[in-house]
């Protein structure tokens, strides 16, 4: 049976490198952001360009003719060898809908949920300016849970340090055979679509000189591993917080019980505690599509630039 598998996850929680982690295998396939190419919202989603690193590439052209509905099917008999697809555009609306559509097709779908500890993620977006980062991560999490009824829980902390081993427990979970150096998803040529620049960059091989990314921002490193190696994890992150930021994470109560959610701490009539109400989701999925809609409109006119 064909399987796609979802990523969930705020931005920079690494869902791009599990994403080629997981499809780093002859049989998967890697995606990317896909929702990005039908539901385009920044102005380079107009302009895809696709992580194989070929100018000639065709692939989302004809996925985009084909349409949203057929997207996971034109891929599957695009290539016949593959037997499930790692789709990470994160968005849980579009996850909502996709997998309905995928479930009355015969397609079997899994749902993952990457996630960094609320320390962790208030570092990754402070030292980018982002000082939102308490209202992203409940939102995205509060949201996720609201429309997402069973997914496995993914740790970034625990791919970062032990990436084979959360690899190979997910492909338990997945009905997916695991191999060895599976992690070392550079390996493979990948055709991922949008996603986190800085996982990409390890596409970079002297086999993929093109790669448009890397190109440009290559770190220094002689070898490939070398790279990957930057990807660490600090255990120590929480400590180096500002005072006024681990204050806000120790006071708040709800994200306590979010953390201990995921954690698997707490039985699930927590969730009650987390999920939006019916009002509140309306009004979500209401904003989303604003946004999207927004989002078309100035995309099209800064290419118009
Ligand atoms: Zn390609």
């Amino acid at each position: 049976m064909k399987k796609v598998l979802f990523i969930g996850g705020s931005s920079f929680s690494g869902s791009t490198m599990l994403d080629m982690m997981l499809a780093n295998s002859p049989d998967g396939f890697s995606v990317g952001e896909i929702q990005a190419l039908f539901r385009p919202y920044r102005p380079h989603h107009f302009s895809p360009v696709c992580g194989c690193g070929n100018p000639e590439c065709d692939l989302w052209k004809k996925v985009l003719a084909s349409g949203e509905k057929r997207l996971y099917q034109t891929i599957f008999n695009e290539f016949p060898e593959i037997s499930f697809i790692v789709d990470s555009s994160k968005n849980p609306w579009w996850i909502n809908r996709q997998t309905s559509l995928l479930e009355q097709q015969g397609i079997m779908v899994y749902h993952l949920l990457i996630y960094k500890e609320p320390g962790d993620f208030a570092h990754s977006m402070v030292k980018r300016g982002r000082k939102t980062w308490k209202r992203a991560w409940k939102n995205y999490y509060r949201l996720y849970l609201s429309l997402i009824e069973n997914f496995i829980p993914v740790p970034y902390k625990d791919l970062a340090q032990k990436p084979a081993e959360t690899i190979s427990s997910i492909c338990l979970s997945c009905g997916l055979e695991f191999h060895q150096d599976r992690e070392k998803f550079w390996e493979k040529q990948h055709h991922t679509l949008f996603g986190n620049d800085s996982a990409k960059i390890h596409l970079y091989s002297e086999k993929n000189k093109n790669y448009h990314v890397a190109s440009s921002r290559l770190p220094h490193q002689d070898t490939v591993e070398g790279r990957h190696q930057s990807i660490y994890y600090d255990n120590k992150i929480f400590e180096k917080l500002p005072d006024d930021v681990k204050q806000e994470i120790t006071a708040d109560r709800q994200l306590q019980q979010m953390r201990s959610f995921f954690s698997g701490e707490k039985a699930s009539k927590e969730r009650n505690a987390i999920v939006y109400n019916p009002f509140q989701l309306n009004l979500n999925k209401f904003i989303n599509s604003s946004e999207l809609l927004a989002g078309r409109t100035l995309g099209r006119f800064f290419r118009l630039l």
